[in-house]
């Protein structure tokens, strides 16, 4: 006999729930702005990656619907036989001006753009240095290249090193990669582009870069590769389009000859249906904003810095973020659940993060400020935390 599917889903289901990690969706009812309703409630909502407030921007809804106007909803086709529409092309030249690349080329989603990608250049007579915290798609996509994985302790400059020689020198490897996020998404912290630029010229390896975190965010908008000026040296920048741009959809940029390999290459290019017009549009609008002003960005750091402040006054451990992201850390992960379901009954949604998500010990509530916020909501997050840490004996 073999197991039937409900039985393997009933027992698994169980064990989940058993162990405190089944996770239940909370629906947003309406837009998710920088206030949120759940459940007829309103929330302070410090959980969205919506870092610029752009996807309920005024501007980007009307040139989508202007766009839903010329385009219709649809692409209708994939890329390669005759799902290329004019806006398409508009917006893989802007994102390649964005970044300060030759060329780009957009996919479906971020999480698709590390399918796309990572196995159209990487196969198995190749290796893939990989940073141990680097993001599930990232690590699915080098899964799917077939490479060998081999995983590099977190921002270890002398681990990277030591493995790259290894790598190299063994005589195994047709090519060698060095994969990393630019942003860390569980502690903001930021990928150390210099040193690493430095040892993947030593040992002639690829670097890929998933700012997926760090575009609209670092280097004045234009991501962790232009903060460190090294546009030139990094062949594969990776981003999102549903965090600070606030639609949907990912891309690669590089080089001309990159981008054209990955356009005859990757499979979800290939056989997957483009983004759709109006999307495609609003993501045009959305970094034209960027490259135009600096003014979002600005408002951002300052509210992330206000808010980090507030917390750090009220006594909170809130790690070594260099980014807006900000975890309060609790440490245990009972007290972390409880700590995050006291915020919400408190009006402020933020969600927790245990093991194993981050190492055991380490829990934490992790607080996303975006430039939507007014000081007023951020005052509000800071008295509900001062409420209940105290009532939880957490400061
Ligand atoms: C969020 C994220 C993704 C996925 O992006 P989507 O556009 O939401 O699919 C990919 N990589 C990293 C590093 C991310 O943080």
């Amino acid at each position: 006999m073999v197991q039937s599917l409900h039985s393997f889903l009933d027992e698994n289901i169980q064990y989940l729930k058993d162990n405190g990690l089944y996770n239940e969706i909370d629906t947003v009812e309406g837009a998710n702005g920088p206030e949120i309703t759940i459940a007829g409630k309103r929330y302070i909502n410090l959980s969205s990656n919506n870092y610029l407030g752009l996807a309920t921007n005024e501007d980007l809804k009307q040139v989508a619907k202007d766009a839903v106007d010329k385009y219709g909803v649809g692409a209708g086709a994939v890329r390669t036989i005759n799902g290329t529409l004019d806006i398409h092309d508009e917006l893989e030249e802007t994102l390649a001006e964005f970044k300060g690349t030759e060329a780009a080329v957009a996919y479906q989603s971020g999480f698709n753009c590390n399918m796309a990608a990572i196995s159209a250049v990487m196969n198995k007579n190749d290796a893939i240095l990989s940073d141990e915290l680097n993001h599930a798609s990232i690590i699915d996509g080098c899964r799917l290249s077939k490479a060998k994985i081999i995983r590099v302790n977190h921002s270890d400059m002398d681990d990277l090193r030591q493995k790259a020689k290894e790598a190299v020198e063994s005589g195994q490897y047709n090519k060698v990669m060095y994969i990393t996020d630019g942003v860390f998404s569980m502690d903001g912290d930021v990928a150390k582009l210099p040193e690493i630029v430095e040892i993947a010229e030593e040992y002639g390896l690829i670097t890929y870069v998933d700012d997926a975190h760090g575009s609209g965010v670092m280097g004045k908008g234009a991501g962790t590769v232009k903060h460190f000026g090294l546009q030139d040296k990094i062949d594969f920048q990776i981003g999102t389009l549903s965090k600070a741009i606030g639609v949907v959809g990912g891309y690669v940029a590089g080089t001309q000859e990159l981008i054209d390999w990955l356009k005859v290459q990757s499979r979800p290019f290939l056989f997957s249906t483009s983004l759709t017009p109006e999307s495609s549009a609003a993501i045009i609008a959305a970094v034209r904003k960027l490259m135009n002003s600096t003014e979002l960005h600005d408002k951002l750091w300052d509210n992330a810095n206000y808010l980090k402040d507030g917390l750090k006054k009220l006594g909170y451990d809130i790690g070594d973020s260099e980014t807006p992201i900000t975890p309060v850390i609790i440490g245990d992960e009972k007290k972390t659940q409880e700590f995050s379901k006291r915020l919400k009954d408190e009006g402020v949604y933020v969600k927790s993060i245990v093991f194993p998500t981050v190492p055991r010990g380490t829990g934490r509530v992790r607080n996303m400020p975006t430039a939507a916020h007014t000081k007023e909501m951020l005052d509000e997050a800071l008295a509900a935390y001062e409420k209940v840490g105290k009532e939880l004996g957490v400061i």
